[in-house]
Order: structure tokens, then C-alpha cells, then sequence
């Protein structure tokens, strides 16, 4: 993860480079830290352990005016998040810095050699090792080409990486490199620009440079950017993306928190994604790219993905099955990438991921690719390498997703599932047209009923209160609701750090219901469905126990309401629909239990929004 911003031309690079760390701050907050070209010609610094805010006031205290920089918000892989491991990380003559986001797989060795050489290592971390190795080449063959150098660094490390680096040697010039982690670049009049993703250039261009694995950059203060190839020839045509900023999208707008203002978005974000999906009861999702005589013949699909994202696979797993009668494994992308799976030529690999950059998910697709399968990916960033390397992409269109917790791409994502659901049962013939136009019709209440629910915060706000001295909370759910279950407890744990175990509602009694005593809370999902009387007996089991029971139900069931403590209502609604509409309640309750216990919604701590590490 770590966001990475860089600038060098004619204007002050501070304001930019502490307004892009800012805006990439969800992808990491451990600590923070720039490094300028200062007006002597040396390079001057300032990093500290903790958020943006912090080293912003420290920034302050400094005379950091200079038109070249780079700067770094970390998550930490290797050593603490401490002072000393924050990035920017400099060479032993302080000459060289480099910002870098990643993990150098050979880092210890590397370490080994360079210390045997003579230098000094003020870190603990595997970035370290590049400043050195820049150094080095900066003295030797390099020449004062920090561009070259930096290339010549990059021959010797092994893992992943976006760096930028400036060097007091080249005045003016920030070298930039790429294998793994994204980063994107932009050339204006003002100057030249570099972020790990587009949203730190927002209002700065609409036309984004985009580095491709083993590629390498010089930004010139003139606002040039040239690309190289690893060998270090001149790309003639760089990878470009032209973006279609919607500069409302990533800022508050008067809600408190990006997470309550993401969960309100979620109805807007479904109409956009479902907007010319059905025609002549026909889906379109014309983004697969596959013939129906490739369709027909898909006798497997992997679904992988990481996280809130898996939680959605599960729920593709079952309307895949269901009704495109495919065998469909889902499986957490970490998990699978050391599998050894079955694939043939007709084998889909449909990956879900919202950064569209969470490195297992892309480990996993790298993997299928090599096998052989497609690779169709569901995503939300445009231009991501989630995005650029499938065979398809469907963008969930949810607008930025700001807050770390995922909120409206969880259901966007769904969404985006069943769409594809549909449009495999249709083409395979298992789902007759007007059954696909019914379902599709389905699908297109669920904003509404969304609306209904958002109206109803206050009853995931007043359960709340069972939760926030409760030392764990446990949900249950069944069928379809399973996932929602998990989801629900990972969305309370993630933000207010509070134990949550999720369970299928019948395996309770195989294990977790030791858990409980009297006031022990516990999240039924029960829904009036196909399996509501079986869940109902487990609630029956919950309160037998002494424990304190919150249900999300169906609105006018009074049996339920009459066993539990408090009800979460949902419109009455089809089955495979009540996933989309319930869990915002669950999100809901997530958010008022953590304001409670006083988190950090938007910035749970020892995560970070998009995974670019494995
Ligand atoms: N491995 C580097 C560190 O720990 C960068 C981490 C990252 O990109 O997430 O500082």
C-alpha cells in the first residue's frame, strides 16, 4: 500500500505534495514524510510517525520552499511504524531520496551487500536498500543521471514496486519506476506530477500517463515526462487514460465521515451501475467479451477475490450455481494463488477487487492468465491493473470509495454479480428471457428499497447500544444472508474494533454458541424467505441461552419482533435481493458502535484501503 506523490516545476511542490498525501491517506497512515530539493541544493526532509495532519504542522516549523520533491504516506511491511521507517529514505552522502511503495523481496541480502560496502543503514525497512543502490550508481555508471540510476537500481531488486526518487546530483529531476504497485503521471505547463493513483491529481489534469510493469520515468521541471522501458529506451507511446473527474466525489459534502456519506450514496451508485444493463430483455454486458459458443462451453469459474470483495463472491457463487448451472468456486485470492487448481481452456476466472490494485487478486489473475483461463474483473477504478490486465472489466461506477471500510462497492459489487449472473444463464439458455426481464426488474427496485432502509437509520442507531460495551458480538444468517453475516461482522470489527464472529445460523450449534451467556449480543439476519423458520429456531436457541437477540427482519414480522430485543426492518423483498438492502443496516450499526467507542471510521487502525501488498 503507502500513497506516493512527486512534483518538480515551477511552482511550490509543498502545497501539492501535502494536499496528494491527503488525498492518498487512505492508503496507508502509519506515518509520513517529504523530502525537497532546498533552495541551497541539498535535500531537506521532514517525516514523522502518524498521520498526514501531523507531519503537516511539523512542515510548518521548516523552510521547505523548493519547486522539486517527493513525499510518502506509509503502511508499513517491514519494521515498525516508527520515525525512523518512515519514508522518504535517504542515501549515507543524504544526497539521494526515494519514497517507496512495495515490498523488495531481496532486501536482506541487498542490505548484506551494500553494509559490506560500506554503507549505513538508519532503517529497518526493505526500501531502505534502493537509496544506496541509486547512490551507488549515481557515483559509478550512472553519472548524475538519477534516472539511470534509479533503472540500474531496479535491475537488482526483486518484488514489487512504484518509486520516485530525486537526487541532489540531478538537480530538479524526480526519477520514477514501476513493477507492481501502480503509478500514474501527468505532464502539464506547471509542471510534472506523480501519484500512486489519479484521484491526487484531480483538478491538476484529465489526462493521466500511465507507467506499465518494468517502465521508468523522468518528470522534468519544464512539466515533461518521458517514459523508458527497463532497458532504458524511450517509449514513444505511453500508456494514456483520459478521466472524467467528478470533483464533488471525493470530498465530504457535509457529512460528518466518508463512510456515512458512502453508505448514503449507495441507491445513486445502483442506478448508475443498472442504467442500459436491459434491453428487449436482454442483458448487456458486452465488457465479458466472449462469444456465446465461449460461453457455453465455460465448464468452471474461479471467483477470487480478497476481503469485503470475497463476501460478494460467495453471494456470486450461489446465482452463478443457481442459475447458470456453472460449478463456481470463490475463494479468497491469498489462499488461491498457492493452490493448485483445475483449469482448462474454458475455465472463467472473474476477479473482484474495488482498487482494482489488491495484489493477491492480481497474483491470482496473473496465475489463471498463465493456465490459460479469461480473466473478467469487477472493479471500480478505471485504468487500474486490475482493469488493464483482464480479458473484461464491468466498473461498478460507485465514484471513489474514500472511507478504508467499503461500503457502496460491497453493494455495487453484488450488483455487478448478479448482472453477470444473469447474463450467463440467459446465454447458456438455463433462464428463460422473461424469467432474466423479471429478475433484471428485481434488481432495479433495489435503490429504492435502499432509500427506505436509509430512512430507517435510527433503528440501527438505537441497537447500537447492545454492542458498545459488549466484549464480542456474534451473527448469524442463512442461506444467502450467510454472506451477509460475514460481512456484517467484518464491517463492526473493522471500525470499531470490537470482536465480531460471523456464522452460517445452523452450525451455531456446533461450536459458537459455548460463546454464549446473558447479554451476550448477537445479529440475526432473518428475512421472510425460503429459510426464515429455520432461522427463527436459531434465534429461539440465542435467546435460550440468556443472550441479547438484534434482528434485521421483514417488515410486519411481529413473530420475530416478539422474541428479540430490537429490530432492524427491511421492506419485504425477493431473496436474492435482501443481501443489497440488509446489510446497511449492518453498516449502519457498524459506524454508530464505533463513533461510540470514539474510532476512527474512515481510518481503522493497522489498515489501509487498497492491498497492494502480499
Ligand atoms: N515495504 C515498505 C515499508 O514497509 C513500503 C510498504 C508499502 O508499500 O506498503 O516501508
Amino acid at each position: 500500500m503507502c500513497g506516493i506523490v512527486a512534483y518538480t516545476g515551477s511552482s511550490q511542490a509543498i502545497p501539492f505534495l501535502l494536499d496528494g498525501l491527503k488525498t492518498l491517506e487512505y492508503r496507508g497512515y502509519d506515518s509520513a514524510g517529504v523530502e525537497v530539493l532546498a533552495q541551497d541544493g541539498s535535500l531537506a526532509g521532514v517525516k514523522c510517525v502518524g498521520r498526514v495532519s501531523a507531519l503537516v504542522e511539523k512542515c510548518q516549523t521548516r523552510d521547505l520552499r523548493s519547486t522539486c520533491g517527493i513525499a510518502h504516506t506509509r503502511w508499513a511491511t517491514h519494521g515498525a511504524p516508527t520515525d525512523r521507517n518512515a519514508h522518504p529514505h535517504t542515501s549515507c552522502d543524504g544526497r539521494v531520496a526515494i519514497v517507496h511503495n512495495g515490498i523488495i523481496e531481496n532486501y536482506r541480502s541487498l542490505r548484506e551487500e551494500l553494509q559490506a560496502r560500506g554503507h549505513e543503514f538508519r532503517s529497518e525497512t526493505d526500501s531502505e536498500v534502493i537509496a544506496h543502490l541509486v547512490e551507488e550508481a549515481l557515483r559509478g555508471p550512472a553519472a548524475g543521471d538519477v534516472v539511470e540510476a534509479l533503472r540500474r537500481a531496479t535491475r537488482r531488486l526483486e518484488g514489487s514496486w512504484a518509486v520516485a526518487a530525486i537526487s541532489a546530483d540531478d538537480p530538479g529531476t524526480v526519477a520514477c519506476a514501476r513493477k507492481g504497485s501502480p503509478l500514474v503521471l501527468a505532464a502539464t505547463d506547471g509542471g510534472a506530477y506523480a501519484a500512486s493513483d489519479i484521484t491526487a491529481l484531480a483538478g491538476i489534469t484529465s489526462h493521466v500517463i500511465q507507467l506499465d510493469d518494468g517502465q521508468l520515468a523522468r518528470m522534468d521541471p519544464s512539466g515533461a515526462v518521458t517514459v523508458y522501458d527497463a532497458s532504458g529506451s524511450e517509449v514513444a507511446k505511453p500508456d494514456t487514460l483520459d478521466i472524467d473527474w467528478d470533483a464533488s466525489a471525493a470530498t465530504l459534502g457535509g457529512y460528518d465521515d466518508f463512510m456515512a456519506k458512502e453508505i448514503a450514496e449507495q441507491p445513486a451508485a445502483i442506478e448508475r451501475l443498472l442504467r442500459g444493463r436491459l434491453s428487449d430483455g436482454r442483458i448487456n454486458l458486452d465488457e465479458l467479451d466472449l462469444t456465446d459458443d465461449e460461453i457455453a462451453a465455460i465448464d468452471r469459474i474461479y471467483v477470487v477475490a480478497c476481503g469485503t470483495s470475497l463476501h460478494v463472491g460467495l453471494l456470486a457463487r450461489r446465482f452463478i450455481e443457481g442459475w447458470a448451472r456453472i460449478p463456481v468456486v470463490a475463494e479468497a485470492a491469498s489462499e488461491f494463488i498457492y493452490e493448485d487448481v483445475l483449469v482448462t481452456d474454458h475455465t472463467l476466472c472473474v476477479i473482484i477487487t474495488q482498487s482494482g490494485e489488491t495484489a493477491d487478486t492480481l497474483a491470482a489473475a496473473r496465475k489463471m492468465h498463465a493456465a490459460g483461463a479469461k480473466v473478467f474483473a469487477i472493479t471500480n477504478v478505471l485504468g487500474s491493473t486490475a482493469a488493464r490486465e483482464s480479458d473484461g472489466v464491468l466498473y461498478i461506477q460507485a465514484g471513489p470509495e474514500v472511507s478504508v471500510c467499503s461500503t457502496k462497492a460491497y453493494t455495487a459489487q453484488m450488483v455487478a454479480a448478479t448482472i453477470l449472473a444473469l447474463l450467463l444463464a440467459q446465454k447458456n439458455g438455463h433462464m428463460a428471457t422473461g424469467e432474466v426481464a423479471r429478475r433484471f426488474r428485481e434488481l432495479a427496485r433495489v435503490p429504492d428499497l435502499m432509500r427506505v432502509v436509509l430512512d430507517r437509520s435510527w433503528q440501527a442507531k438505537a441497537a447500537a447500544r447492545e454492542f458498545v460495551h459488549a466484549p464480542s458480538a456474534l451473527f448469524i444468517g442463512r442461506g444467502v444472508n450467510s454472506a451477509t453475516a460475514s460481512e456484517g461482522a467484518l464491517k463492526l470489527k473493522e471500525v470499531s474494533y470490537l470482536h465480531a464472529e460471523a456464522y452460517a445460523a445452523g452450525e451455531m450449534k456446533h461450536g459458537p454458541i459455548a460463546l454464549l451467556e446473558p447479554s451476550f449480543p448477537v445479529v440475526a439476519i432473518v428475512p421472510r424467505d425460503s429459510v426464515r423458520d429455520k432461522t427463527v429456531s436459531n434465534i429461539q436457541e440465542v435467546i435460550a441461552r440468556g443472550a441479547t437477540c438484534v434482528a434485521v427482519a421483514t417488515d410486519g414480522d411481529e413473530d420475530v419482533a416478539s422474541l428479540v430485543e430490537r429490530v432492524m426492518w427491511i421492506p419485504d423483498c425477493p431473496e436474492n435481493i435482501v443481501p443489497m438492502v440488509a446489510i446497511l443496516h449492518l453498516q449502519v450499526l457498524a459506524r454508530y458502535v464505533a463513533l461510540a467507542r470514539g474510532c476512527d471510521v474512515d481510518k481503522p487502525r493497522n489498515l489501509a484501503k487498497s492491498v497492494t501488498v502480499e
